[in-house]
């Protein structure tokens, strides 16, 4: 059930009066036709109507009632196009505002919100339910927001709420997919503790940030070529060099801006190059020795990208619109010098969860055949560095968020099948194997979304797309977390790949 009631007001250029005959006509065989149209024929009276109006000097007021086969404000839109065509010629008039009065929707959910009270939408002046039924009074919405479907993007979001309030708190869905043999560990001790103990690495300069000096800088380098020359070169990977910075648009179109605003670190740009405009903060710099916030936020721009989260955004920007010829797919590309930032805040700890990381990311892009086959080929791959390189004892699990578990439907159940793989690893000074939470060192994804929101095409076929985290700082904390600092204990393989120990520096 569906059902709109809108309250509109369209202004003319010029008193309408002397046309009052004419705009009821166009408004009765509108009724009959044009608010007819995109009814199925199996439907009774659907459609729109308008139910009253009224006219005074320049001002035309509507009441339109509908269903979902012509929603009122569509309705509305197309009886604006009509009046345009009709009383122009003869009346010399056209419509130079229209403005809702009062729209109310009253819509069947396809269940009850646990807390209506909570429910909260812009646009909408008040929401209301009564069981599964829902009352939405919508108001400050323009023409350009009625064009660009803000009344059901405020319904979809209004869904997902009320979703929100059934999957909050649960767990995300986590499936043992396959488990390494138990392994010996050469120590418990927590990694970061003892590499700062070592001077290996050093906290700062800003929180969440670290700088590492030559040993840990050679463990990180050692982790991203092994990576590039175990997995990603002999499955035929190609390296790109993209951005750091990503613009909102970008990110609006993969769902980060939405998803992760409150993880995002922000770029801004300086107002104006010009010297002569920055003469009064650099004074003020040259003798205070310090920065004057106030008028340092006159000077720059409110952001409008932020500093990369993950690299796949910017890779899937790179190939929008265009359609890939079937000699090049899949597309299998790597990038690995660009960082990641995000405001983790509270859940910092060592380096397993820093706010700037340094991410090998491989993107793939083919059709579904080739890459659910790349991504066995790329598990093998992973599973052979894993355990004949690194040597660790780890895990592989399948993951979905609890949203996507509940979201039935055939369609889903193929984006599930497609899904996420997480890989993990067992951090002895955390605790028991049983009771310590282990450590998400990468991933695998497959994914429909992306190819369609950025119009990715090939010659024939439809394309998905995918990528894989190589976090170097995760893999060195999983590897380091289990077999410690002294390289007596590093597997063969992975000694032979490090080659000599940095000198490092003495600090006294
Ligand atoms: P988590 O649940 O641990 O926050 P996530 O789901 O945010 O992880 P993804 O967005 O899937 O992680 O990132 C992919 C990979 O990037 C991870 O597998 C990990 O290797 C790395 N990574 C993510 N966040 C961090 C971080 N804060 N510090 C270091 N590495 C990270
Ligand atoms: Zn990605
Ligand atoms: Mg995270």
């Amino acid at each position: 059930m569906m059902k709109f009631d809108l309250e509109a007001t369209l202004i003319f250029s010029d008193s309408v009066e002397e046309a009052v005959k004419d705009i009821e006509e166009a408004i009765r065989e509108s009724n009959e036709t044009l608010l007819k149209k995109g009814v199925p024929e199996s439907v009774e009276d659907g459609g729109a109507d308008v139910r009253g109006f009224s006219v005074e000097k320049d001002t035309l007021t509507l009441n339109i009632d509908s269903d979902r086969y012509v929603r009122a404000h569509d309705a509305l839109l197309r009886l604006k196009k009509r009046l345009n065509k009709e009383l122009g010629p003869e009346h010399h008039v056209g419509v130079r505002e229209l403005s809702i009065d009062g729209y109310a929707i009253e819509l069947d959910l396809d269940r009850a919100p646990k807390d209506p009270e909570k429910i909260t939408l812009p646009y909408v002046e008040e929401v209301s339910f009564d069981e599964k039924r829902c009352v939405l009074k919508i108001s400050e919405l323009g023409e350009k927001e009625l064009k660009e479907n803000y009344v059901d993007r405020i319904i979809e979001r209004l869904k997902e709420k009320v979703d929100a309030q059934y999957y909050e708190g649960k767990e995300e869905m986590w499936e043992l997919l396959w488990g390494s043999d138990e392994k010996e560990m050469a120590w418990e001790k927590d990694p970061t503790e003892e590499m700062l103990e070592r001077d290996w690495i050093k906290r700062g300069p800003t929180k969440g940030k670290w700088f590492y000096r030559p040993e840990m800088a050679k463990v990180l380098k050692t982790i991203e070529k092994i990576a590039v020359k175990e997995v990603l070169k002999p499955l035929g990977f190609q390296e790109i060099v993209e951005s750091m910075m990503v613009p909102f648009d970008v990110w609006i179109e993969t769902g980060h801006m939405e998803g992760i605003p409150n993880e995002a670190y922000y770029v801004t740009e300086p107002k104006t190059r010009n010297p002569g405009e920055w003469e009064e903060i650099i004074d003020e710099i040259k003798i205070a020795r310090d920065v004057p916030d106030e008028k340092l936020e006159d000077m720059i721009e409110t952001p409008k990208a932020g500093i990369c989260y993950a690299q796949c955004p910017t890779i899937y920007w790179s190939f929008r619109n265009e359609t890939i010829s079937d000699d090049s797919l899949p597309v299998l590309v790597y990038e690995r010098t660009v960082p990641s930032a995000r405001y983790e805040s509270g859940g910092r700890h060592g380096l397993e969860r820093v706010d700037e990381f340094h991410r090998i990311e491989p993107v793939y892009i083919g059709t579904k055949e080739q890459l659910l086959e790349l991504k066995e080929k790329l598990i093998e791959r992973y599973k052979h560095v894993f355990e004949e390189v690194l040597d660790i004892e780890w895990r592989m699990a399948k993951v979905e968020p609890f949203y996507l578990q509940q979201s039935g439907g055939s369609e889903k159940e193929e984006e599930l099948d497609l899904g996420t793989v997480d890989f993990e690893a067992y951090l002895p000074y955390r605790g028991t194997r049983e009771e310590s939470e282990w450590l998400e060192f990468g991933n695998l994804s497959v994914f429909r979304k992306y190819t369609e929101s950025f119009n990715i095409k090939s010659q024939s076929d439809t394309l998905l797309s995918g990528c894989t985290g190589i976090g170097l700082e995760r893999w060195a904390m999983a590897f380091l977390g289990q077999k410690g600092l002294d390289r007596e204990n590093w597997p063969e393989k992975f000694d032979d790949y490090f080659g000599d120990m940095p000198d490092g520096f003495e600090l006294l």
